[in-house]
């Protein structure tokens, strides 16, 4: 049976956005939050930008020395060639890509202005995916920026294309949001018809149908023998009005009518989904919707007479999901007396001071002056206070956490 796989891209599509912004230690400790998941790929940066290539190789060795356990980082690319040998020349340990070209006749009249055509488009797929295999690529998706505005016949051609030339994946990217779950089901259904190819579901919320067009699109894929990749972003951040959120996208395929939970990745466990969208709005400084599924204050508060009384018989009267199963329901200790915390000016003293009330031990002073001088770096790097897990991330890789720190223009 064919399945649906999740491919965050929080690190990706989430931090291009506007006025929103995340540091690299920020972006590491959400791959170790995705990882824990069970998502199946985080799409984790450009490794074509030069402030980025340090975090990105210092995740990749994160990755080999099993701090990332499963879970594939992917570098999003332009599909052209040049991109492709920047982004291995830059990180040697890369293995999975994604490359990028739009194809919508929009696009290509008004973005490209006569210097590319619709074939043009198509060579230039075939070479950037033969230069990501020549250059040791394991996997290789293929995104066809635009696609829901692309002539369909054309879509086809694309994914054949990418299909020959050794692509494993296609992405369909509805960029602005304009398809609704019908037409999605429809042109997924086409090219998983015509095209013997994984497909990956990209969508924004511009019409606010993000999350029913992945899963439709998901399923359409699913429906016709093809495995799908859905594409989200943690707590629905993105492009305008976002691309379509993580776990309203699980939660839909698990409880949605018409979905078949049966089809979700196995590995996915949702029950690690409270802390990581707490942390992720802490580090973005965007706080979690009252009213966002599974994760808002309200998700599982009733008050009304009627909604009360059902719920306090039996919580399935009006509640279609447990809160245990994202992770909800733990007591949260706040320290509300004396406070010792560790920053960018801190002593070893108050360092240690943290640290033991984490239990975390060091074997001699010098060993802990070295993680204090990187703490006191942490702090300069995210610009707030340090979090629990961020800390003890820094005490276990100090070396990888140095690199991530580590930036010159
Ligand atoms: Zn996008």
């Amino acid at each position: 049976m064919a399945k649906i796989y999740i491919i965050d891209v929080t690190n990706r599509d989430g931090v291009q956005t506007s006025r929103i912004c995340l540091s690299k230690l920020e972006k590491t400790m959400i791959n170790i939050y995705l990882d824990q998941l069970g998502v199946f790929q985080s799409e984790f940066g450009f490794p074509f930008t030069k402030h980025e290539i340090n975090y990105l190789n210092a995740n990749l060795a994160l990755a080999k020395k099993g701090g990332i356990k499963k879970m594939r980082l992917s570098g999003w690319l332009r599909a052209v060639p040049q991109d492709v040998n920047a982004a291995f020349d830059n990180c040697p340990r890369l293995q999975h890509v994604n490359l990028s070209i739009s194809t919508s006749d929009i696009m290509i009249k008004h973005k490209f202005q006569g210097k590319y055509g619709r074939a043009d488009i198509l060579k230039n797929v075939k070479r950037a995916v033969k230069a990501a295999k020549t250059r040791g690529a394991k996997s290789i998706g293929v995104n066809a920026e635009d696609a829901s505005r692309s002539n369909m016949d054309y879509l086809v051609k694309f994914a054949r294309t990418a299909h020959e030339a050794g692509a494993d994946r296609i992405r369909y990217c509805d960029t602005l949001g304009k398809d609704s779950p019908f037409s999605i089901y429809d042109r997924v259904s086409q090219i998983a018809q015509a095209v013997p190819i994984a497909i990956e579901i990209h969508c924004h919320n511009d019409l606010g149908m993000a999350v029913g067009s992945s899963v439709a699109g998901a399923k359409a894929a699913v429906d016709n023998g093809r495995d799908a990749y859905i594409n989200t972003c943690i707590n629905g951040i993105g492009e305008r009005a976002g691309n379509a959120d993580l776990v309203s996208v699980i939660l839909a395929i698990r409880y949605g009518a018409g979905l078949n939970a049966g089809t979700l990745d196995k590995r996915i466990k949702l029950r690690t989904a409270y802390r990581l969208c707490k942390y992720a709005s802490y580090a973005l400084g965007i706080p979690i919707p009252i009213n966002q599924p599974g994760l808002g204050a309200n998700a599982f508060a009733h008050e009304s007479g009627i909604h009360a009384d059902g719920a306090l018989k039996n919580r399935k009267n009006y509640e279609l999901y447990d809160f245990h199963d994202l992770g909800r329901g733990e007591p949260e200790v706040v320290e509300t007396g004396r406070r010792i915390t560790v920053g960018e000016y801190s002593g070893i003293k108050g360092f240690r001071n943290v640290y033991e009330r984490m239990a975390i031990k060091f074997d001699n002073d010098a060993q802990a002056a070295k993680i204090l001088e990187l703490v006191r770096y942490a702090n300069i790097h995210n610009q707030k206070p340090l979090v629990q897990e961020e800390l003890r991330f820094i005490a276990e890789h100090p070396d990888i956490a140095k690199q991530i720190f580590s930036m010159e223009p």
